[in-house]
Order: structure tokens, then sequence, then C-alpha cells
């Protein structure tokens, strides 16, 4: 499997780090190797002293497909979950500079903290799906998908045109403002509207 990630698909994110608003989505992927499950505690790499926490919305593909229309693109995701794309701020903050790709600071073991996975159907509106992260029991980004920039149809039919997605391939669709570092000892818990999906620590 692989992971697909959207960039800058909140305009208030985009913003908070000095990102011009994409007029096509910015994506990004991480390996099989990034993904940390089970909430089991994230680690800090010692190449990163600004490793940031990112709270998204994610998809998970439940057949092959490739160039999907954005008409038929609901038929391809049945379950929902959230999940953390952990970014490594200060070495892509230096890979931006540079016009280099983000992979270092992106795609490094255990960078995509995923939770478990519900049914769609048991979203009252899966276009406005409320979200939010609690770092130590303090409300650090509250989201809600109604304001993404692409839609869940429009991301699917957009990378399907060139990369040929996978039963069990996740979708990160990118992260609402209120992005930060995290230390060790912190507690990151994560809500889709009142149920809590992930409850792990920082080390
Ligand atoms: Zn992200």
């Amino acid at each position: 499997m692989k992971i697909i990630a959207i960039g800058r698909n909140y305009a208030a994110h985009a913003k908070e780090l000095n990102n011009p608003l994409p007029s096509s989505p910015v994506i990004f992927m991480k390996p099989e190797t990034a993904v940390l499950k089970d909430n089991k505690p994230f680690y800090i790499p010692e190449f990163s002293s600004d490793v940031h926490y990112e709270l998204e919305v994610v998809l998970k593909i439940n057949k092959e497909g490739k160039h999907i229309a954005e008409k038929f693109a609901a038929n391809y995701y049945d379950e929902i979950g959230l999940g953390i794309d952990f970014t490594a701020r200060d070495l892509q903050s230096a890979l931006k500079e540079k016009g280099l790709p983000w992979e270092l600071a992106k795609a490094f073991d255990n960078s995509a903290a995923v939770s478990h996975f519900i049914q769609k159907t048991a979203l009252a509106d899966i276009k406005a799906i409320p979200f939010e992260l609690k770092v130590n029991g303090e409300s650090r980004q509250i989201g809600n998908t109604q304001n993404i920039l692409f839609s869940f149809d429009q991301i699917i039919s957009f990378v399907s045109q060139y990369i040929t997605l996978k039963k069990g391939d996740l979708i990160f669709t990118g992260t609402p403002e209120g992005v930060g570092q995290v230390h060790p000892g912190d507690k990151l818990e994560a809500w889709m509207g009142e149920e809590q999906f992930l409850n792990f620590d920082i080390k």
C-alpha cells in the first residue's frame, strides 16, 4: 500500500505557513513503512528538532482505479479515519528553500499515525466532517472538511490520472490551521465528532 497526502488543502493552513493557494492539488507520498498504528507512541527522530503534528481526515481506497471520473470517485472509498502527518518542519523548510522534494521531511518511518476506520455511511454529512486535535488536553486544531479547497472526489480523480489507486491505499486529505511542534511527553488525542480516533504519546 501507499499513502498519498495532500498539501495546502485548507486556506488558513496554507496562510499560516506563508504558502500560496494551489490551483491544483499539491501531493506527496509516504511509503508503507511510514504507517504508525494502534496508538503506538511516536518517537521524535534524531534528525529533526522541529517535528510538527498535522491532523488530517484519511480515506481508505477500497478497489483499484485509474483515470477515475470525479462523478464516480465516491465509489472508491467506503471508510474514513483520522491520521497525523508528522512533518520535520525544519528539514521541509530547508528543502523547500532549495526547491527540492519533501520526502525526507514527510516520508520517514512512523510519520503517518493512522486511526481505526469507520464506514462513511456512519457520518451525518461527509462534506462537513468536524474533527479536532488536543495536545495534553488543550485544543490545537479544529477542522471541518467543509473548508477543504479540493473535495475528496476531486482529489481521487486528480491523483488517479497519474497514479493507479489500489485497495488499501490511504489518502491524507490535508490539515487545517493550528499545526505545531511535538515534544517528548506530549499526549495527542483526536476526535471526529464525538468519537475518539487517536490517543497516543510522543516520546
Ligand atoms: Zn499534511
